[in-house]
């Protein structure tokens, strides 16, 4: 749904340039984000697949970053329509690591706790849930739990899709933990650490 309060036209140019969440969100993407070489040429919202389901293109989102626009922009549902299939970083000439800001904008906005719609950010601490218990994802828990959450109503419609899954092994019944799961539980222990200590 189209947020109400920053217009797709006017966003980026309504206030003064403040660069602190730009370079805020910057350095809290992993590796080099390359946001602040962003040069405004919309390839990527051009190229992506969820665009039209984005209340902002990617192009508006780095725009109202650069105008210091953080409600506007923790409260876009941009990046939790962003599926990750890097076509706009393969594309974007400045080689902005687009889908990495996305992932950012997400963790902020969950801190923040200032995003709209529960339903994505449900899905994915559903699907954290997971890999923390058995080191990846478990398809048919995960889904079953995120309608049940969500869409109870249309759980029955997905049987037919799950049985035919299962037939053709393509999902499992039962969870099973990876191998050196402990070893990936002191990972996950120490990211979460070093998360605290940002
Ligand atoms: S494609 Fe790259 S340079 Fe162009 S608007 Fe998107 S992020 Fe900016
Ligand atoms: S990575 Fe995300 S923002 Fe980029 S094209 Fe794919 S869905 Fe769109």
């Amino acid at each position: 749904m189209p947020n109400a309060t920053v217009p797709k036209q006017s966003a980026g140019l309504r206030q003064q340039e403040d660069l602190t969440l730009l370079h805020e969100v910057s350095v809290a993407t992993a590796g080099v984000s390359r946001l602040e070489m962003c040069i405004q040429c919309g390839t990527c919202g051009g190229s992506c697949p969820s665009a039209s389901d984005m209340d902002h293109t990617p192009r508006m989102i780095f725009a109202m970053l650069r105008a210091g626009m953080r409600n506007e922009v923790l409260q876009s549902n941009t990046p939790w329509m962003c599926v990750s299939c890097y076509h706009c970083v393969v594309r974007c000439p400045q080689n902005v690591h687009i889908a990495d800001v996305m992932y950012t904008l997400k963790g902020m906005a969950i801190k923040a706790k200032q995003y709209k719609d529960s339903t994505a950010p449900d899905f994915s601490q559903s699907f954290v849930d997971m890999v923390e218990s058995f080191g990846r994802s478990f398809e048919l828990g995960l889904a079953t739990r995120h309608y049940l959450s969500h869409y109870p109503l249309r759980l029955p419609g997905m049987a037919g899709m799950g049985l035919g899954m299962l037939t053709k092994k393509r999902m499992n019944l039962t969870p099973s933990r990876i191998k050196g799961m402990d070893q990936l539980t002191a990972i996950l222990e120490k990211a979460k650490t070093l998360e605290l200590t940002e």
